[in-house]
């Protein structure tokens, strides 16, 4: 035993986010430059302390591992899978976690800039009053995003070796990089994971149990104007920015992130540029429905078309499917969210079913034959200098894999 192998979920954690492993979006290398390999390498060295068998990390930085079944009996191979990287929206280097018990009140994260988290920002804060809680110094995002899903999926594989009384199947565990620029599932060899499903543990609060994402795509909108010298445009000019402005005010105006909730899907302006000559838009379409999904897609077509027919050559539109629902999927192996939802109310968690607002690379596996619902981690706001992690939700998130493993032999598929 060495003291990699010897450490508790808390430390695990405490641990990993010392480790700077931001994705670069800018970046065509794999995985995106950043200390994500270097992570890699010593998650290796501390799967392999603990006797895990086939550690393996290949060249695009996606490290496996396998915990063999100790029952005899054929079982379902299952899989549970984490990202290494955390979120490009903030700086992930030098974080400096402070683990404190929440007592209610404002927690000052830095006083220098001062930063404060506050329950009258964050009152989901009071939920864990009472508990231990880690924060941030108020510089950077703490990586709870998804080092939580790491330290809980390691624990729980920690905590089946050192109690073999309890029976399960094979266990295989992927780390994946450049999840958070969306390249997670890139390099993903479905096959050779060989499980028959997985689980990402890469969600929110206690007790989240994901299986429904958007639908995604994105469009660009490129409009060519026709400049002429505005004193003898009579009749000539065409401005390329006022058509962008024309095609932006044909879109419903209340189907917008800051309008919609819950299954409402929405058209997202992320980028406008423009002269006489030449403009752009770029626009991310989302929607739970993949009926509703077409349909946005559709109108942007035929708004391109509209204005091609009053200036031909005026417009081109370019429409890329991102990424899709996996409710599809899940919906025919339903029995999967089944057996986290009996293992979270076995080990006393109240699961919350709902649509992810976005998308999983859970999501993108699915549709490439691993089913992949998301279960918990229990940090809360993610990619922020306000992130923080109540260390009783990651321990209720190793209980939950440790306990879907041990029900796994018995349970009924067919039911
Ligand atoms: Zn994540």
């Amino acid at each position: 035993m060495n003291e990699l192998s010897t450490m508790n979920y808390k430390e695990r954690f405490l641990r990993y986010v010392t480790f700077d492993t931001r994705s670069d979006e800018a970046s065509d290398s794999v995985p995106s430059p950043s200390g994500q390999r270097i992570f890699a390498q010593s998650l290796v060295k501390e799967l392999e302390a603990l006797g895990l068998a086939d550690v393996s990390l290949d060249d695009n930085c996606y490290l496996t591992a396998t915990l063999p079944a100790n029952v005899p009996e054929p079982v379902p191979v299952i899989g549970f899978i984490a990202h290494l990287d955390t979120s490009p929206d903030l700086s992930g280097a030098n974080v400096r976690p402070r683990v404190l018990t929440y007592d209610g009140g404002d927690v000052t994260l830095n006083s220098e800039e001062p930063v404060v988290l506050s329950p009258a920002m964050f009152p989901e804060l009071l939920d864990y009053t009472g508990q231990e809680i880690v924060v941030t110094d108020g510089r950077t995002l703490l990586g709870a995003d998804d080092k939580a899903g790491i330290a809980a999926i390691i624990s729980a594989i920690d905590y089946l070796k050192q109690h073999p009384a309890v029976k399960h199947g094979k266990i295989r565990i992927a780390f994946t990089p450049d999840e958070e620029i969306g390249r997670g599932a890139d390099c993903f060899d479905v096959q050779a994971f060989g499980c028959d499903f997985a689980y990402t543990v890469d969600g929110g609060a206690l007790g989240e149990l994901e299986y429904e994402n958007f639908n995604a795509a994105s469009a660009d909108i490129i409009f060519k104007g026709l400049n002429v010298h505005p004193g003898t445009a009579k009749d000539k000019m065409i401005n390329a920015s006022l058509l962008a402005l024309e095609f932006v005010a044909r879109i419903p105006a209340a189907e917008r992130p800051e309008h919609t909730q819950d299954r409402e899907g929405f058209y997202h302006l992320t980028a406008l540029s423009g002269t006489v000559e030449e403009a752009s838009l770029s626009y991310i379409i989302r929607d739970h429905s993949a009926e509703r999904f077409e349909q946005r897609k559709n109108l942007l077509t035929t708004l391109a078309a509209d204005m091609n027919r009053q200036h031909p050559g005026s417009v081109r539109l370019e429409l890329r499917d991102q990424y899709r629902n996996m409710r599809e999927v899940i919906e025919s192996n339903k029995a999967i969210v089944d057996l986290a939802h009996q293992a979270m109310t076995a080990v006393g968690v109240k699961p919350i079913i709902k649509p992810i607002r976005g998308g999983t690379d859970g999501a993108r596996l699915s549709f490439m034959g691993l089913p992949c619902p998301n279960i918990f981690t229990g940090g809360l706001n993610f990619h922020g200098r306000y992130e923080f992690l109540p260390i009783p939700s990651l321990e209720k998130s190793m209980l939950t894999i440790v306990k879907i493993a041990e029900l796994l032999p018995a349970f009924n598929f067919n039911r």
